[in-house]
């Protein structure tokens, strides 16, 4: 990367372009002066985005500002030809809690408002990549921030993770941080896997992580009034209060898991399950809760 040259960067994002990429996510915020503000202020984790150490070390090494920040016009207008979303990507989101909503963090979301309003004045749909790692109490700010400085533009959050300390269960962590951005307004989540910090995640991980992110979306697509989303819930509900276990398989969000486990530990009585047996509740109250 620190060998490569700017023309030769463009050369690439045309190239994929023209091989029909419908979205690109560029670090064109990770400005020389977001770098020196961080810099200054200190952080521990600095930056822990690919494509914004990337730049970074392309920066200091050259001397140079960003090339997607220096020649965003060019960008927009490989976009622009080629029907391409930006999506604004967040170099210098936190790597850990400490880190969160700091200056860097906003002097990129602030630079990445601008450019929003750059792309849509060149009619290029953008979407702004979001934190990473930010305490329960900060998602609802930094959600009002994005959609302040970002003019509303689609806010798609990496989680966010609400603790450091989840390994092995970080896309729990994340479905956590991921409800609560999701309730606040964010409008796409990106899952992570219980191998986020540790390893290559293999498919079961992967899968793992899109269903508890999925989770996520639901609740908070709830939580917003979602008519539909609603309805599946309340269909849930009657098909346990009837022990209709055909259509709690069907409504389940991973049924292929839900028919497992019930399959794993199957009842001595067919319509109620292990868990309280013959003293299963919902069968004891429905025959006083008749009409
Ligand atoms: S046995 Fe218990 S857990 Fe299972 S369906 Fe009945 S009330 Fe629910």
């Amino acid at each position: 990367m620190i060998h490569l040259t700017a023309d030769k960067i463009f050369e690439v994002i045309e190239r994929q372009a023209e091989y029909g990429v419908d979205f690109m996510t560029v670090h064109c915020g990770v400005t020389r002066a977001a770098i020196e503000m961080l810099k200054k202020q200190g952080r521990i984790t600095d930056i822990v985005s690919r494509g914004g150490a990337f730049l970074t070390t392309w920066m200091l090494h050259h001397d140079r500002e960003n090339p997607l920040y220096e020649n965003y016009d060019r960008l927009l207008s490989i976009a622009g030809k080629y029907d391409i979303t930006l999506s604004l990507g967040d170099g210098l989101r936190p790597g850990c809690l400490a880190d969160a909503t700091d200056r860097a963090q906003i002097h990129e979301l602030i630079t990445l408002g601008h450019l929003t309003r750059l792309a849509w004045d060149q009619d290029v749909q953008v979407m702004i990549e979001g934190p990473g790692h930010v305490p329960l109490n900060e998602i609802e700010t930094n959600i009002i921030l994005q959609k302040k400085l970002c003019q509303n533009a689609p806010f798609y959050v990496l989680g966010p993770l609400v603790t450091d300390i989840a390994a092995g269960y970080d896309h729990v962590a994340c479905a956590i941080g991921g409800a609560i951005a999701g309730k606040a307004g964010a409008d796409f989540l990106c899952y992570v896997t219980p191998a986020e910090h540790l390893c290559l995640p293999d498919v079961e991980d992967v899968r793992e992580g899109v269903v508890v992110t999925k989770i996520a979306a639901h609740a908070a697509d709830i939580a917003r009034g979602h008519k539909i989303a609603i309805e599946r819930d309340r269909q849930m509900s009657i098909a346990r209060k009837n022990l209709d276990w055909e259509t709690q398989m069907k409504m389940a969000i991973d049924p292929k898991k839900a028919r497992a486990y019930r399959e794993k530990n199957p009842p001595a009585e067919d319509d109620v399950c292990t868990m309280c047996g013959k003293y299963c509740a919902i069968k004891q109250v429905r025959e006083y809760f008749k009409d």
